[in-house]
């Protein structure tokens, strides 16, 4: 039988401090280390990103800024290439928002949203913490988010506290579908950065549409880079079955993997 080629990226959000690389480093053997495990790809990708949630230097999960009225609140979402896609916005007391999402994946639904969210997390056994101790409330972005590639299927997999300091109904790219991230059979795409200017781009699904034309992925970065001002931050992480890119036109935390099985 022929070898599987894996690839995983992780990021730490357009704007994170390319020193903090050795918390993407980690995601990304965890995440090699599952899916030589043949742990299903979804499920890979959001382990990867359950590290960057714990880890605090990330502003997502424990490293969630706070709203202007000193709130948490959180989205996340995933997606793989069999469309299945979850997400959750505006969810407060829960430490790992990307594992509510997955199961939102597998739900009915696409989207939960604010307390309606938190009860679904509560129903199914998530507990209730404390996220606001401590976390700085100075305006920053950030998002963490990984794709992955198990040698046949792609997922995406995102989330973040938000922009630091934004009111507290402002919901970002993160938990919109073909904005934040997009996942198809010919890859997987996620963003990072000014939320609105991504949602206004469409920026992954519009990414993923190259791929799926046949433009390889360091030049589909390139272009997807041009959308933005100098002004607005992105990074994104591209994967499909001959390579991988990524990159942000601010400093940014990332690492990639490749394995086989
Ligand atoms: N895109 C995220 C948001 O707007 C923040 C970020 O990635 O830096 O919510």
């Amino acid at each position: 039988m022929s070898e599987k080629q894996l690839i995983i990226l992780a990021h730490g959000g357009a704007g994170s401090d390319n020193a903090h690389s050795d918390g993407t480093d980690r995601a990304c053997q965890l995440g090699l280390e599952l899916l030589q495990a043949r742990t299903p790809v979804l499920e890979a990708a959001c382990r990867v990103v359950e590290i960057l949630e714990d880890d605090p230097r990330f502003n997502a999960g424990t490293g969630s800024r706070k709203r202007t009225d000193g709130t948490v609140r959180m989205d996340a979402a995933c997606m793989d290439s069999h469309r299945r896609f979850g997400a959750v916005s505006a969810l407060q007391h829960i430490k790992n928002p990307i594992h509510v999402a997955r199961h939102v994946a597998d739900s009915e639904n696409r989207l939960l949203t604010g307390e309606d969210a938190l009860q679904y997390a509560l129903e199914l056994g998530f507990e209730k913490v404390d996220m606001t101790g401590g976390n700085s409330i100075a305006p920053s972005t950030d998002t963490v988010g990984a794709v992955v590639f198990d040698g046949t299927k792609f997922a995406a997999a995102l989330s973040t506290g938000g922009t630091g300091g934004s009111r507290p109904g402002r919901v970002g790219d993160v938990p919109l579908i073909g904005c934040g991230l997009y996942a198809g059979e010919h890859g997987a795409v996620c963003c990072t950065g000014h939320g609105e200017s991504i949602t206004l781009n469409l920026t992954a699904y519009r990414t993923y549409a190259m791929l799926e034309q046949g433009i390889a992925p360091q030049e589909a970065l390139d272009i997807a880079l041009s959308w933005f001002e100098d002004s607005q931050d992105i990074g994104l992480l591209i994967v499909n079955p001959n390579g991988h890119a990524g990159g942000s036109n601010r400093s940014m935390a990332w690492s990639t993997l490749t394995g086989a099985l």
